[in-house]
């Protein structure tokens, strides 16, 4: 049976916060959705999700599903739970994403009342220096209590990170992931600071006072954080944001790549090759089916990046291997 997630935009309009690189309608490519819009969008799907032999859980995505208007969220959740009720075998559960410090257990209490199993929250940085910095408007110790409370009840987590952030620092970022794992969250998300127009970062950015990680700091970086959560056998559900024109058209600045999880996965497995592949000669690299691509890297990168040291390999499927060096 196969998965999905049917995403659904529910933007934060009223919003009382003005975090540094917010402009919520770019970043979704969307406006909120109407119950009527829920309603006929589930419909649809309906029928060519049982084509299909597929289920789906109703996924609530923009940021602060529950800071929104409490009657309009409600209405949502009664109308998605109404197709959970109706049709189990297409619709399984809902998700959602919010601020750390809109949880409590009333609102847990409605959320588990209507069929949710998974809550992200939009922690961005375990850093406090850099949420004060960037106007989160939460601290640290918000993300702590809200994640504990969250597994406590019995919902799936998933954090959201940020990288390159007004007054952050790569070793920020990595303390950041080990405090995720610390924490057991289900899922990850990274998502590298796109500077988008209009934005505090947009300003600050064109005063020369900020400037975001740079291509490559980031790939580095997310290489890192990959294999943090990698052992800690945490998925990384997302790295970078969607591809879209609103985005690429409305960036000024910060790192956007339709390829990056892919760039950033290869760069992993440079890093993990490397370290068996110390000396120039020819290698048998054995890995798993899954893992051919990123062994050869993004458009043979890897390949071409050892070939500069004297180092060539093949490639043979291992089932289950990470990775596996021999000299031939
Ligand atoms: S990112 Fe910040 S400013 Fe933007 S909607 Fe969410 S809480 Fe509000």
């Amino acid at each position: 049976m196969k998965q999905t997630n049917l995403s659904v935009f529910v933007t934060h309009s009223g919003c009382p916060h003005i975090c540094s690189f917010c402009d919520q309608r770019t970043i979704s490519g969307h406006t909120s959705v109407s119950v009527n819009e829920l309603d006929e969008l589930l419909k649809t799907q309906q029928p060519i999700l049982e084509k299909s032999g597929t289920t789906a859980q109703i996924a609530f995505f923009g940021g602060s599903f529950t800071a929104i208007d409490r009657d309009y969220m409600e209405s949502l959740l009664k109308c998605a739970h109404s197709y959970l009720v109706r049709y189990p075998k297409q619709y399984t559960s809902l998700r959602c994403s919010t601020r750390p410090d809109c949880v409590d257990d009333e609102i847990l209490d409605t959320l588990e009342r209507y069929g949710m199993r998974s809550i992200e929250l939009g922690a961005q940085s375990m850093n406090d220096e850099v949420l004060a910095a960037n106007h989160r408007g939460h601290t640290a110790e918000d993300v702590r209590t809200a994640s504990r409370l969250i597994k406590r009840r019995g919902f799936e987590l998933g954090l959201q990170m940020m990288t390159g952030l007004y007054k952050d620092k790569p070793e920020y970022c990595i303390a950041t992931a080990n405090e995720f794992v610390a924490l057991d969250c289900d899922t990850v998300r990274i998502y590298p600071t796109v500077i988008l127009k209009g934005t505090e970062l947009d300003t600050l950015h064109s005063e020369g006072k900020y400037d975001s990680f740079t291509f490559e700091q980031t790939v580095e970086l997310c290489a890192k954080l990959l294999e943090i959560f990698r052992k800690a056998n945490i998925p990384v559900i997302r790295l970078g944001l969607h591809a879209s024109e609103d985005v690429s058209g409305n960036m000024t600045g910060g790192v956007y790549h339709p390829a990056l999880r892919e760039i950033c996965e290869s760069r992993l497995f440079y890093k993990l090759m490397s370290g068996q592949m110390t000396q120039p000669g020819k290698y048998t690299v054995y890995t798993d089916k899954r893992n051919i691509s990123r062994a050869v890297g993004h458009k043979g990168c890897n390949k071409e990046a050892f070939l500069r040291s004297g180092i060539s390999f093949v490639i043979k499927e291992e089932t289950g291997t990470l990775v596996r060096a021999e000299k031939m």
